[in-house]
């Protein structure tokens, strides 16, 4: 597969020594060109941990232990993320990969109107530009996002949580990433927001050809929009199919939990509550599959070895993977 990007085997921990947690275990995730990846679990599952992570802007005491993010621009030679010198990390993070973070909406500054804001990201990266020039590109970003031109000049509080959203995805689109990364805000936008914003992406994606990680609770969105989805449970990958695939026939116990156990389409979000149990401490994994104790298919193995993710035997011509003891692993596949 044409990959933008390869994560292997990345782990990061909070902490070190002995009160260190590992959050994010042995993670290895393909991010291929122009799609969209969906990356769903329920809250603590380590979704925003993978997403700082591979972008290195990880928070203290948050430390990548081990693995490679491999970015591969169109064109030039692939280059390890975790590796980059300081100047070059930079570029990537804004001009290469771009990220929407969880609550980025409140990260708009109140005392500037949305012009300032957006003017600021456009300014720093083409320093030669224009003031008119620049007001015209923030215009055309506020009308891809689906803004009206005309509130260029709003302060933020004067616009709704969905429209600050959209605006951070505007300057998150501003210099023309090749990776957009969006950490969704699970209760501040209803699912009907979401959805909107999802759709404008994926229209967008259409247009300019970027890949998008998108991360949520809600697998519902997922399933409607993603080309794959990856689903994550204490720390690790579990399951990976292409989303159709997923929904039609989810092959692990929780993956089926999670699909089962939608919030509403329309009206008020509610917690998932379709899986009995709750998740792991992570400073006190359970043995073997962590999923185990909830499980309700578990049987002899699962709470004595760990599943590998692998391409299950019983569905070698499937591009996907598992890490379930009832689909046992038949071999790699890429
Ligand atoms: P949510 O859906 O609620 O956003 P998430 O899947 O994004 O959850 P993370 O925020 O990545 O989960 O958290 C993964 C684990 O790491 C959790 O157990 C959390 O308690 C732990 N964790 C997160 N941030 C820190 C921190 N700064 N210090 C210590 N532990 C942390
Ligand atoms: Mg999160």
């Amino acid at each position: 597969a044409d990959a933008v990007l390869d994560i292997r085997g990345l782990c990061v921990d909070y902490g070190v020594d002995d009160n260190a947690v590992r959050a994010v275990r042995d993670v290895s995730l393909t991010l291929r060109r122009g799609e969209v990846l969906g990356l769903a679990g329920e809250s603590g599952s380590g979704k925003s941990t993978l997403a700082y992570g591979l972008a290195r802007l990880l928070p203290p005491p948050g430390v990548i232990s081990a693995g490679e993010v491999i970015y591969s621009p169109p064109d030039g030679e692939p280059v390890d993320v975790l590796t980059l010198a300081p100047l070059a990390l930079r570029a990537f993070r804004w001009a290469e990969t771009s990220i929407v973070f969880q609550g980025a909406m409140n990260s708009l500054n109140p005392v500037h109107k949305v012009s300032t804001q957006l003017i600021d990201v456009i300014a720093a990266h083409s320093p030669g530009m224009s003031r008119r020039a620049m007001l015209d590109r923030a215009r055309e970003l506020l009308t891809m996002v689906g803004i009206a031109p005309d509130r260029l000049h709003a302060y933020p509080h004067q616009l709704s949580g969905g429209m600050r959203q959209r605006v951070m995805i505007g300057m998150a689109l501003a210099l023309e990433p090749k990776i957009v990364i969006m950490d969704e805000p699970t209760t501040a936008l209803d699912v009907v927001m979401q959805r909107q914003i999802l759709r404008q992406i994926v229209e967008l994606r259409e247009r300019f050809g970027f890949s998008v990680l998108f991360i949520t609770h809600d697998l519902s969105l997922l399933v409607e929009f993603s080309d794959r989805i990856a689903i994550m449970y204490g720390g690790r990958i579990v399951e990976e199919a292409p989303a159709a695939l997923l929904y039609r026939d989810a092959l692990h116990p929780y993956s089926h939990g999670l699909l089962h156990s939608f919030p509403a389409l329309r009206g008020p979000r509610r917690e998932l509550a379709g899986i009995p149990g709750s998740p792991p401490d992570l400073q006190a994994m359970p043995s073997g599959c962590s999923f185990h104790p909830r499980c309700p298919r578990r049987f002899d193995p699962c709470a004595v070895d760990i599943p590998v993710l692998g391409s299950p035997a019983d569905r070698v011509r499937e591009a996907r993977t598992v890490a379930c003891w009832l689909h046992p692993a038949g071999g790699a596949i890429d």
